[in-house]
């Protein structure tokens, strides 16, 4: 007698191949068959009759690290059909900390407000993590940021071979406790810091460990095609594979993609293991002070205030941004700001000014009788560094090149989140409630841009593969629990940027390690999510 039996599925497996009518029986966790079952018995049935039935969903890059540990359930990631996720993006981990202070890069502080640091390693993370229960499972990738700030602070110079040699110890120390790998924020304090050499010395760290090396890289305008290099150069002196995150660029370089596809197909073709991915909004959203040039954010918050107070730094911090644009380093976004399109930035979180929360910077301009670019730099000011944005930059034809090609994933570079309490403040990115059901209804069943099979081996059996998640993302027998089930008619966001914090529609069940963690739509309350170690 099986545990449960979903029948009567239009079963898409993972690896891209067609569908086929089918059933899946589970049992003790496990899928333990599939095909046409008859009249097996089984404990509970479930009719998928006009559903997909798929593995659960892999959203190979989240920033949940520490989200979870305020609330674990995940409710807004496993209402979109995710039964696991990678956090540690984009140089930011929870682990390593510096002293049990904990490494933002580009996290929004309000979010943990009152969560205390109680650990120091990420075996102690991962403990804590696994103690909490998690309603996802979760694996972590070691951020680069941790490691250089325990390391060596917020310096911007280049490591000493003391600094070096520690960083090379703290980098195995997480990779030995349950890293997948290595990821890079050269966009984020104090990743613009370190150079190329020092990002090679770590992934061969992390090759010895079986690991991947993944990047927010250096530049995503004019120079996006060198950053793009730095990880080429990453995987092919370290001996990893390599992985370059939302490979989107902002003006002037739309369409780009186009020809950095080329060049990651000919670094593949001479045997780096490279790969990227995309999300599927020309939306994004990171922190505030990312609009800032990077030497601006040297030395730690601290230091950037009496920047920020300072009349003759402020001159030149404003100089920089309007000369050069995103070219200085930081995010793609300043170069919005160097075209003055402040009607495509928004403010996404603050505490003193929460009544601009929501508004563009043209707005805020408006309403507070200043030029946007002095608010924006009063605003850091008296939130002390912390506020989020949201800015328009990026095109569709991108995203769609990336999804559409063999080595392209898709992402949503959203947290965990619950509709109330601390994580239900300011306007975040509705893409933590709703980026895989949107890519899934306009660009799949609205564009045809990939056909079901293809897209959902996008979010399952290339995310398993990349990540060498054991297991996972395919519907196989002998691979763990977790069957998503969806109506491909219905499936849809309906968060917005207007309402973000808002559940989809569509999800009929989502099983996570064999207990049912979504019914009719609805997250229940149990955290059948396992703590992955690589
Ligand atoms: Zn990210």
């Amino acid at each position: 007698m099986y545990d449960l039996l979903i029948r009567n599925g239009r079963l898409i497996d993972g690896t891209g191949s067609p569908w086929f009518a089918g059933d899946v029986a589970l049992q003790e966790g496990r899928i333990a068959a599939i095909g046409k079952l008859g009249e097996s018995a089984a404990r509970r049935t479930i009719d998928a009759a006009g559903l997909i039935v798929c593995p659960g969903l892999i959203d190979m890059h989240t920033h949940s690290d520490l989200t979870l540990l305020v609330e674990g359930l995940a409710p807004s990631t496993l209402a979109q059909g995710i039964a696991t996720q990678i956090m540690g993006n984009c140089g930011i981990s929870a682990a390593p900390t510096r002293a049990h202070q904990f490494y933002y890069g580009a996290l929004d502080p309000a979010m943990t407000r009152g969560l205390e640091c109680d650990w120091t390693t990420m075996g102690e993370y991962l403990a804590r993590l696994e103690s909490q229960g998690v309603g996802t499972n979760v694996a972590t990738l070691v951020g680069h940021g941790n490691i250089r700030v325990a390391a060596m602070g917020y310096e911007d110079r280049p490591a000493t071979p003391a600094e070096l040699e520690r960083m090379r110890e703290l980098t195995a120390q997480a990779m030995a406790q349950g890293a997948m790998g290595l990821s890079s924020g050269l966009a984020y304090a104090p990743g613009p810091y370190a150079p190329l050499a020092e990002l090679v010395e770590l992934g061969k760290v992390v090759a010895g460990h079986g690991g991947i090396y993944t990047s927010h890289i250096r530049n995503q305008t004019e120079g996006i095609a060198a950053a793009v290099q730095e990880v080429i150069a990453v995987g092919e002196e370290g001996g990893l594979p390599a992985h370059v995150s939302h490979m989107q660029p902002g003006a002037p370089m739309h369409g780009a993609t186009a020809r950095l596809l080329q060049t990651i197909e000919a670094a593949r073709a001479r045997g780096v293991d490279l790969s990227c991915d995309a999300i599927p909004y020309t939306i994004g959203s990171t922190t505030l002070k990312s609009m800032l040039p990077p030497w601006a954010c040297a030395g730690g918050d601290g230091e950037l205030m009496q920047r920020l107070r300072d009349p003759e730094t402020r001159r030149r911090i404003i100089a920089d941004t309007m000369q050069f644009g995103a070219e200085s380093g930081g995010s793609r976004k300043r170069t919005l700001i160097k075209e003055g399109k402040w009607e495509l930035i928004w403010l996404g979180s603050a505490e003193k000014n929460l009544a601009l929360v929501g508004k563009s910077f043209a707005q805020i301009g408006q309403l507070r009788q200043q030029d946007p670019h002095e608010a924006l730099l009063d605003i850091l000011l008296e939130e002390e560094g912390r506020p989020w944005m949201l800015a328009q930059d990026v095109s569709e034809e991108d995203f769609a090149n990336i999804a559409r090609h063999p080595v392209g994933g898709v992402i949503s570079d959203g947290f965990s989140l619950i509709p109330q309490g601390v994580l239900a403040e300011g306007k975040h990115h509705p893409r933590s409630y709703g980026a895989f059901p949107y890519f899934l209804r306009r660009f799949v069943r609205e564009q045809g841009l990939l056909t079901w099979e293809a897209a959902i081996h996008k979010l399952t059996g290339f995310a398993s593969s990349r990540f060498r998640l054991a297991g996972r993302g395919l519907l196989r027998e002998g691979c763990w629990g977790d069957v998503l089930v969806f109506d491909p008619e219905r499936i849809a966001e309906t968060a917005s940027f207007d309402d973000p914090y808002r559940y989809p529609v569509g999800i009929e069940y989502l099983l996570v390690n064999g207990e049912v963690a979504v019914e009719r739509g609805q997250v229940q309350s149990r955290r059948a999510g396992r703590v992955l170690r690589g």
